[in-house]
């Protein structure tokens, strides 16, 4: 069966020419948004700052590599890997730092691309020239934290950014030939799907190759959690958040990757919301609903929205 949106491992397939694993990888910088302490922060952010599983207890970059790469070549058979320095902010270092730090992860494997998870503030113009230098030598791709559009919410959730800057590095990125993919949450406090609306509209007439959505979650020990403990909001159950994934797929153009449709947080991290679906029936259901609904991605694009504040 055909997909109804363009999944990632499709656009893996038309970018490379085949499958392509992403190796996790962390640089050990850590978060502009945190204090020293590790106090501050976005408050959804459990403190890790989406380390993989795979790297846990390893800091040295060859041994991540290592592992990364035998993790899966025995799990899933591929051949091909893009280093993806996921953890925190990729770009959270001096210029010097950087430079040393990706070529010694270009030098541990022949990676098909080098993926970098960062902050729409932390991309001064010195490291893009630097990325720019390296796109000479290997694809680089850049994923960025946007999470919504809306001001009022990225202060709420004390991203300590504003969506011009997320647009000003979008463009930035894209004028240097320089992949983007944007990360966003369905579902923060105080949004409606009007919200996720427009943040679609928006991000649909940019040129990203793709979008990673999440669905919002409350993970233990965060300010977040405080917050929905003290006075609960409505958040998600499948039902009314396949509806609004969706309606945001189909607002994006054909062309734009979908990376990821929901959260993936381990049971023991999660307050809420509990799901009866595991990640991979979700994923299912949505591609079957949207078959069965007749709803493809780019049904609404070009779509104009109203919007009320
Ligand atoms: S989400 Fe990213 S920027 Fe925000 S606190 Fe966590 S690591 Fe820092």
């Amino acid at each position: 069966m055909q997909s109804p949106y363009y999944t990632y491992k499709q656009y893996l397939i038309d970018t490379y020419g085949h499958r392509v694993y992403r190796v996790p990888i962390d640089l050990g910088w850590g978060c502009p948004n945190r204090d020293d302490d590790g106090s501050g922060g976005c408050t959804f952010c459990p403190g890790d700052g989406a380390r993989g599983v795979q790297i846990t207890g390893k800091d040295d970059i060859e041994a991540q590599v290592t592992a990364g790469v035998d993790f899966a070549r025995e799990r899933y058979g591929v051949e091909y890997f893009m280093a993806y320095i996921q953890a925190f902010t990729g770009t959270h270092a001096d210029f010097t730092e950087q430079e040393q730090e990706y070529r010694r992860v270009l030098d541990a494997y022949p990676f098909e691309s080098l993926t970098i998870g960062t902050r729409p503030d932390c991309l001064p113009e010195s490291t893009l020239n630097l990325l720019t230098e390296f796109q000479q030598e290997v694809d680089v791709i850049v994923e960025l934290g946007v999470q919504t559009i809306h001001d009022v919410t990225l202060d709420r959730i004390r991203r300590s950014h504003h969506w011009t800057e997320s647009r000003a590095a979008i463009d930035a990125l894209t004028d240097r030939g320089i992949r983007v993919i944007a990360h966003v949450i369905l579902g923060l406090p105080g949004e409606t799907p009007e919200h996720f609306a427009q943040t679609a509209t928006t991000l649909a007439h940019l040129p990203l190759d793709g979008v990673k959505i999440h669905n919002l979650h409350v993970i233990r020990s965060t300010a977040l959690a405080e917050e929905y403990e003290a006075r609960p909001f409505p958040l998600m159950d499948e039902d009314d958040y396949a509806e609004e994934v969706i309606g945001f797929i189909q607002r994006l153009p054909p062309r734009m990757a979908i990376l990821r449709i929901n959260t993936d947080t381990p049971e023991e991290d999660l307050v809420a919301p509990r799901w009866h679906l595991k990640k991979g029936s979700f994923i299912h259901m949505i591609e079957q609903r949207m078959q069965t609904t007749n709803r493809r991605q780019g049904d609404l694009f070009n779509r104009l929205i109203t919007f009320k504040c």
